[in-house]
Order: structure tokens, then sequence, then C-alpha cells
């Protein structure tokens, strides 16, 4: 099987299942425009976070990785009134080019971006008593994603609902001693999430238009 044939698929099953949407459309164009990475989640992968925090009937909404917000609005149209996500970008541009998307998307009442090192903003949402939150959202530097899942259990209750994207990273996730520090930042946060007693978790390999890769899924027991 060809990358060929998965994009193809990809295109296939996003083009039947995840209906056009202009304000998403404008959201991936902009951020291209504005020289942003274009590492965003796929169209359908945008649409199962979506679905998942419709499933666990999210308020709360804890993001960890803006860029060009556009999984931001994928989770923030999951909100029912009153609802609120909080997104964590450490570079200002990124955060500049999230927050006029989401106005866009007529979501800029629920959704609040905090701009730094995420491991410096999470302490500072914690002392500021946010939380706990209902589905939490991991997509920033990978070597940091052992530190975010310590904050995200501090921030979650029994029933939140943790997703963390780039966990198998081209297949390198199985090498233990792999150079990259992406990889073994993405391999400590495997074997924590495997040892977290408070955690009921799985993780299923993607492939497509964003290459080969991986979601982690968890339920917070306890
Ligand atoms: N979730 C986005 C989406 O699917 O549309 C993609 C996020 S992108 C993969 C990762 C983002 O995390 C980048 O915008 C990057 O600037 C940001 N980032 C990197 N290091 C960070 C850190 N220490 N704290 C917060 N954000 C960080």
């Amino acid at each position: 099987m060809s990358e060929h044939t998965w994009d193809a698929v990809d295109d296939y099953l996003s083009e039947l299942l995840v209906p056009a949407d202009p304000a998403l459309a404008a959201a991936l164009a902009d951020s291209r425009a504005a020289g942003l990475p274009e590492i965003a989640v796929a169209p359908n992968q945008g649409r199962l976070l979506e679905l998942l925090a419709r499933m666990c009937g999210a308020r709360r909404i804890l993001e960890i990785g803006t860029l060009g917000g556009y999984s931001t609005i994928w989770l923030a149209r999951a909100l029912p009134d009153g609802g609120r996500l909080t997104s964590l970008e450490y570079e200002p541009r990124h955060a500049e080019v999230a927050r006029a998307n989401i106005a866009r998307a007529g979501l800029a009442d629920r959704v609040e971006i905090v701009v730094g090192a995420a491991l410096d903003t999470l302490p500072e949402l914690a002392a500021g008593g946010a939380g706990p939150f209902d589905l939490i959202f991991i997509d920033a530097d990978k070597d940091n994603y052992p530190g975010y899942l310590d904050w995200s259990l501090r921030l979650s209750r029994p029933g939140t609902v943790l997703v963390a994207d780039n966990v198998v990273r081209n297949g390198g996730v199985i090498e233990p001693d792999h150079a990259d520090p992406r990889v073994r930042g993405v391999r400590e946060f495997l074997a924590r999430v495997a040892a977290e007693p408070r955690l009921s978790a799985t993780a299923l390999q993607t492939v497509g238009t964003k290459g080969y890769d991986g979601f982690a899924i968890a339920l917070v027991e306890a």
C-alpha cells in the first residue's frame, strides 16, 4: 500500500463524510498564506475530535498546541452554549492567525488562546482555578508530552477524555534509543499512560494526508 493510496483514501473519506466548510477551508488557507507550517490535523481527524467532544458532552476543553486554530475550530464547534475552550500556543504569530480564524468561524466568544510555553502557562491556569476539563487535546511539542500528561491529569476529573496526536512518529515509536527527542518524548508519554492506574487507554496508527502517525486516546477513570 503506497502513500499515494493513503492520500487518495483520506481524500475520499473526507469528501464523503466531512462536510465542506468555508470557515475551516479559510483557516487553512490563511494559515498557509501566513507561512505557518502545514501540520494541522487532517479534516477526518478534526471531525474525530469534534465527535469525541460531542460524545463525552464536553463543556470545557483544553488544547495544547493551537497553530492556526484549525483543530480549535473543530473542537469549539462541539461545545454547547456556555461552553469554553482554552488553547495554549507558544508562538505569538500562530496565536494571532488563530484568533482571526476563530473569529471568522464565529467562535471568538467561547475560545481563549493563551500565549506562552505550555509548561509555564499550565501551572498558571491551574493556579487560576481552571479545570477540570472534560476533554484535553495534546498536540504541541512532542518532547514535552510527558509533562503535558502530568498537567492534564491534574486538570482532569473522572470521565475526562485525553487525546494526544503524533504518537507513532512514522514508526519511530518502537525504537527505544531513537535519536529524536520528540520520539523519546512520545515513548515516555506512552509509558506513563500505560503505568497510570487512573487511565484506561489505547493508541491507533493513522495514515493519510498527514503521513504515518497515530492518536492516543485515554479515559480518566478516577
Ligand atoms: N492542533 C493544531 C491543529 O491541528 O490545527 C496543530 C498544532 S501544531 C502540530 C503544534 C503547535 O504547538 C505549533 O503551533 C507550535 O508553535 C506549538 N508549540 C510548540 N511548542 C510549544 C510549547 N512549548 N507550548 C505551547 N505550544 C507549543
